[in-house]
This record gives C-alpha cells, structure tokens and sequence, in this order.
C-alpha cells in the first residue's frame, strides 16, 4: 500500500492507535518500537481489539490481509502526518523554545479558538511521535493547527518542520536547556532556529519579541509580526506583575491571569500577538488569557493562609530556574524558602550552571535556601545542602525553617528525576 492508500484508509478510519491498551475501534494501529518494546508482536491483539489496520514493519508479523507491512513504521506515521497535513491544507502554527513552549501553546490555543476551530497539542506530545500524533488528530473540520515541538540535538527542529510545514512560528527562549545534546547556548540557539530557517524557506510569518536580542536580529528576515515592550511593535506590551499573577496590558486592554510568575507575562504577550495577528477582537483576547487555569502541574500555586507555596517540579533547567528565583525574590513575603532540586541533561556545562544558580541564590532576596541533590551538593555554597531527595525527606527541615512556614513563600522546583513534589508534606505547618 502507498502512502496515498494508507491515508485513504486513515481518512476512512477512527484516527491511528498505537498502544494496544488503549486501541480505539476501526483506528489504524502503528506498530511502534519502543526502548523495551516492539509493536510489531501487538498489531494482531490491536486487532482482536477493534483496530481496522496495523502497519507493521517485519514481515513475519504481517499474517493478514489486515496488516500493511511496511519499511519502516515510524517513518509511515511520519508521511502520513504530512500528507495529511497537506490534504487539510490550513494554517499551522508551530511553537519551540527552551521554556514556556506547554503554556504558551495553550494560551494561544485559548485565543485562536475564540475565532477559528483549533487543534493544538495534547499535553507534552512535541517529538517525532508526538508531531505526527497531533497532526493526524486534526480533521476535515479542523480550521487551524497549533503544533508544539520540543528537541534535545541539532536537526530535530527541522525534521518537525518538515512533517508539518508550519505557516507561522513562535520560539520561546534561547535559554539553557538541554545543554547537552545541544552542545551549549550557540548550540541552542542554532537549533532553535530551524523554525525560523525553515518558516523563512517557506515565506512563512515569524512572531517575534522584540525585547530578546536573538528575535530582534529576526527582523525584516521574512513577513513577520512583532511584540514586545518597545513602542515600535506592532503589539507594543506593558508588563506588570501583580503578584503573584502575571499581568499585560496592550492598548487599552488589561489582562489579569490566573498565571504565576513573572516568565508567565512574556507567554501570555505572545499569545496576545497571535490574537492581534488573527483579527481577534482584544476583548476576546482578554477573556481567553484571563480565563486560562493552568492545569499541566506546573507551577501550581498551593495557599494555606499565609503560606504560599509554588510548587514547580516538573522540570528545571538554568533558565527556568533563573526566572523562577527572580520571581521568588520579587515576591512580598516575610519569609522567602527556595528549595532547589538538581538540573539535569547538563552535560560537561554541569557543574559550573549548578554554581551559577547557588550564587545567584545567594544575591537574590532570599531568606534561606535549601539545594537538593548531588550536583549541588558539589558546589560551593552557604545554602544548607541534602545530597538527594530521599536524604532530605528522611532528615527533614530544620526547626529553624519549620518555625516559619506558617508565613513562608517557598518555592520548590528541579528536574522531573528530582520529583521534588515528594517533599510537599514536609512544607505542612506543624
Ligand atoms: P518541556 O520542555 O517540558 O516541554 P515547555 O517548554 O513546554 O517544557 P512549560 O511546560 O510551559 O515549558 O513550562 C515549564 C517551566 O518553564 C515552567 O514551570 C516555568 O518554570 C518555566 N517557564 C515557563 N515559561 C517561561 C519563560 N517564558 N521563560 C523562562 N522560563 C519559563
Ligand atoms: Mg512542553
């Protein structure tokens, strides 16, 4: 079967399934490998279980006429993103960056979706399967996309791009994320803009903020759409944190969101951007920004009446946690708790990003810090260290910080592998 017959049948199917366990009737299944796993030994029992195909890719599993057998199953997924893509022909707008890139694709998504009949990115689904996933749920009904897309290595922007061939596109921040597989900030930076590369290629718009020097050097690249603080965007922005909810203003509108944090004004900015952009009145834009309840986990604010604790551990890079101790420091407390999880996917740039951030602890407004896992535990600090997670919930707070709790802003944050989330109840008021 070609790529064409395989979309025919697509078109004609449920959607595509690719976890036996959650197999919707008359999908197509995709045979996916995983680390620990190959589809391919699943696609007869995703049939059993109301599939209308499976694509396979070896051929000893091809045992009935109801199983295509393929070369290659991800790369079958992948053109059929794309030629579907291309069959719905509508605009797609494509989102990256090191942070924001959950929340702003939601926040635009709530604007957008005042006018137009969106389909954005379920959740975190930004790699080469999450891509195509999201593409292939968008249907004949579907007026316009909004497609997330995450990398950790150089190319992978690109090859997104290529699957969905986005009209419009949005990079968050150049900030230090996956240092690693990057291979530094320049790293980055050059990986990041395959967005911006590929949109150019394809006299694609670019929506850019003008106050990141790296966006600014974007102008006149190819039609653009611009925000920012400077009075010469085409959305010029005020921002004014009202804390600890993150406030804009554009012309006369005010928007007044249920997001925490300072790094959260910029995201909602852009979202305005894109509705301004779209010809959505300003007053929809409003009520869909102020109407947003982030409800990903991230960055959860926990109030116990004069506690206040911002629990953001999902995940943590030098960026992320940079913009979240700035918003700490900022905050009118009379108690500031920072307890800080080790970032990983660092690589060689470990130890010393791991100093950056105790240092910069230490120059903000914080009244006692607290750095959690073994990379910090190396750095050169006057914090009080535990070596992990585990040590710290078996030794517990000191009584010097339980006394203060009841009248604490603390902010909890590190990498996903930290699962800093685990120490809460130690944050309970005795
Ligand atoms: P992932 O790489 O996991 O997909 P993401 O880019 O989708 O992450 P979000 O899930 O939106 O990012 O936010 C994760 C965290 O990043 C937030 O909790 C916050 O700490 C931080 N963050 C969000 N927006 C910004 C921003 N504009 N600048 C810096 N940090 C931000
Ligand atoms: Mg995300």
């Amino acid at each position: 079967m070609n790529i064409q017959e395989i979309h025919k049948q697509f078109l004609e199917s449920s959607g595509v399934s690719t976890d036996t366990r959650k197999i919707k009737k008359d999908s197509l299944f995709f045979a996916l490998k995983g680390e620990n796993f190959n589809g391919n030994s699943f696609a007869q029992e995703a049939l059993n279980k109301g599939a209308k195909l499976a694509v396979v890719d070896e051929s000893e599993y091809a045992t009935t006429d109801r199983i295509i057998l393929v070369k290659d199953v991800l790369k079958t997924l992948q053109e059929l993103a794309y030629t579907h893509r291309k069959y719905l022909n509508i605009p797609i707008v494509a989102l990256t960056g090191s942070n924001g890139k959950t929340t702003t694709k939601e926040l635009i998504n709530a604007v957008l979706s005042k006018k137009f009949k969106t389909v954005a990115t379920q959740g975190n689904l930004n790699n080469h399967i999450g891509v195509p996933l999201t593409l292939l749920s968008m249907s004949s009904d579907t007026e316009l996309g909004i497609v997330e897309m995450g990398a950790n290595h150089q190319g992978e922007i690109q090859s997104l791009c290529e699957i969905a061939t986005p009209d419009y596109g949005y990079i968050t921040n150049f900030g230090k994320a996956h240092l690693e597989g990057f291979g530094g900030v320049e790293g980055v930076i050059k990986g990041k803009s395959e967005l911006y590369l590929h949109l150019i290629g394809h006299k694609g718009s670019l929506i850019l903020n003008l106050d990141d020097p790296i966006q600014h050097k974007r102008v006149g690249s190819t039609h653009t759409y611009t925000f920012g603080k400077i009075p010469e965007a085409d959305l010029a922005i005020t921002y004014a944190l009202a804390e600890p909810f993150a406030h804009i203003k554009f012309g006369d509108t005010i928007v007044e969101s249920n997001l925490i944090g300072q790094y959260n004004e910029v995201n909602l900015a852009a979202a305005a951007a894109f509705g301004s952009l779209f010809k959505i009145e300003s007053s929809a834009i409003k009520e869909a920004l102020e109407s947003y309840i982030p409800s990903n986990n991230r960055s959860q604010l926990i109030k116990n009446k004069n506690q206040t604790i911002i629990l953001d551990a999902y995940n943590a890079n030098p960026s992320s946690m940079e913009a979240a101790l700035r918003n700490l420091a900022t905050t009118h407390s009379s108690y500031r708790l920072a307890i800080l999880g080790d970032m990983f996917e660092l690589g060689e740039a470990a130890a010393a990003e791991h100093q950056f951030i105790a240092n910069l602890a230490e120059q903000f407004n914080i009244d006692q810090i607290i750095l959690v896992g073994a990379n910090f535990s190396k750095t050169q600090n006057e914090a009080l260290c535990f070596k992990s997670t585990e040590e710290l919930l078996e030794k517990g707070l000191p009584e010097a910080v339980q006394s203060k709790l009841s009248d604490a802003t603390t902010l909890v944050k590190g990498s996903r592998g930290m699962a800093l989330e685990r120490i809460l109840n130690l944050l309970e008021i005795k």
